[in-house]
């Protein structure tokens, strides 16, 4: 793997230059006021970026994983029934870590391809009259399969049910890079993690926890230490942890928030919307087509391509690391071998898509696959050409 290239996979994703600088910073006393000073304005920031007025930002020394321990064993308790749909590798694994820790989940099971199926969720609660579900967990986007799911029709759903279950909104690959409204969308807890859309190093486990999630920390009896809401927010109160904090990250979220913000977050995801199109363009042009199935479940921060039948796709991520030094995601899960993706998200610009959509393409003719070489980078050059307005998106992502 060349150290040139920007890398192609949805996350960890690109590091900008500013970003290295800013969490490359000499040790301080996090027990004193210059951590204080660092902790809230990027707590401020994420709670903006959320698009919340309300919720409590926690930030713990973890990942995206660590988030969703941390919201259910905080607010549940052993026996707790959760409502989930499974449509992909990570919306499968939260549902896994529910049942490690003795949740009961109802899943609905959903073709990988397609988002939360707003319409069976609201028949689950319908059909809940007793109100045992507590909890509905959703991943906005399904990392796995490029599908975006309606997190306001979720809401929609629970409200025609007039349900009181929770609503937890795995925001992983989405938050920073597509619309995502904590508030507007009723979402009790929203979870994602440093290193996808804030383009950060991995390392912090970022949730934004609204009033009824608080609420229901108290009689929750799920065990948690490490992830006890109670410590962090005493904690944080006084401007400090429970523990030794990440500060280097943190330093680098406010930066990160900094950079997302001087762009301006509309920027931020229209830049997103046409990098991902033009992608999208150079499949359709390639003959291939995209796990998602309809476009409005188009991901703006991953495409998982579909190959032909009785092709091993993760061939073309193993050739692409080899011979380019070029990182594609592969296949995971149900859909192994059947697609490889393209990660799109973070410090990106249309330029280095272009490089990854002309690499993919080396990579399957040199494997044999029918692609004419320019096809997917002429329609990708086409689109981006005459989508633009100007450089300075670009120039702010850089
Ligand atoms: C990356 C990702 C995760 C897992 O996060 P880790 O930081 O690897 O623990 C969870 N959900 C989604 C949707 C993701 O894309």
């Amino acid at each position: 793997m060349s150290t040139q290239n920007p890398i192609f996979i949805p996350g960890p994703t690109n590091i900008p230059e500013r970003l290295r600088r800013a969490v490359d910073y000499p040790s301080i006393d996090h027990r004193s006021p210059a951590f204080a000073e660092m902790l809230k304005p990027a707590q401020d920031g994420v709670r903006r970026i959320l698009r919340s007025k309300q919720a409590e930002i926690i930030l713990f020394p973890s990942t995206g994983t660590g988030a969703w321990e941390a919201a259910i064993t905080n607010t549940l308790s052993p026996g707790d029934k959760v409502l989930a749909a499974r449509y992909g590798m990570f919306s499968h694994r939260w549902i896994d870590l529910c049942r490690r820790h003795g949740l009961e989940v109802e899943v609905i099971e959903t073709p990988w391809g397609e988002g939360a199926p707003a319409e069976a969720f609201e028949e689950a609660l319908k059909a809940d009259a007793g109100h045992a579900i507590k909890a509905i967990l959703v991943c906005h986007n399904e990392t796995a399969t490029g599908v975006v799911s309606d997190i306001a029709a979720v809401r929609r759903a629970i409200d025609a049910a007039r349900h009181p279950a929770l609503l937890y909104v795995d925001g992983v690959s989405s938050i920073a890079s597509m619309d995502f409204r904590m508030d507007d969308w009723g979402v009790d807890i929203a979870i994602t993690g440093s290193q996808k859309g804030f383009m950060l190093p991995a390392g912090l486990a970022i949730l934004g926890i609204g009033p009824k999630a608080i609420q229901a920390v108290a009689s929750a009896q799920c065990p948690r230490c490490f992830f006890d809401f109670r410590d962090m927010l005493k904690s944080n109160a006084g401007g400090g942890y429970p523990y030794t904090p990440p500060v280097n990250l943190i330093r680098g979220l406010s930066v990160s928030i900094a950079m997302l913000e001087e762009e301006g977050l509309p920027r931020v995801l229209a830049r997103h919307h046409r990098i991902a199109e033009g992608v999208r363009r150079a499949v359709a042009a390639w003959g291939l087509s995209l796990c998602a199935q309809r476009p409005e479940l188009y991901s703006d921060t991953v495409s998982a391509v579909v190959v032909p039948d009785g092709f091993d796709a993760t061939r073309i991520v193993t050739h692409a690391a080899e011979k380019y030094g070029v990182a594609f995601g592969v296949g995971l899960g149900e859909v192994a071998g059947k697609l490889f993706r393209i990660g799109h998200l973070g410090s990106m610009t249309d330029v280095m898509a272009l490089s990854g959509i002309a690499t993919a393409e080396m990579v399957m003719a040199d494997l044999g696959l029918p692609v004419t070489l320019g096809s997917g980078v002429a329609a990708a050059q086409e689109y981006y050409r005459t989508s633009r307005e100007n450089a300075g998106s670009a120039r702010a992502a850089a």
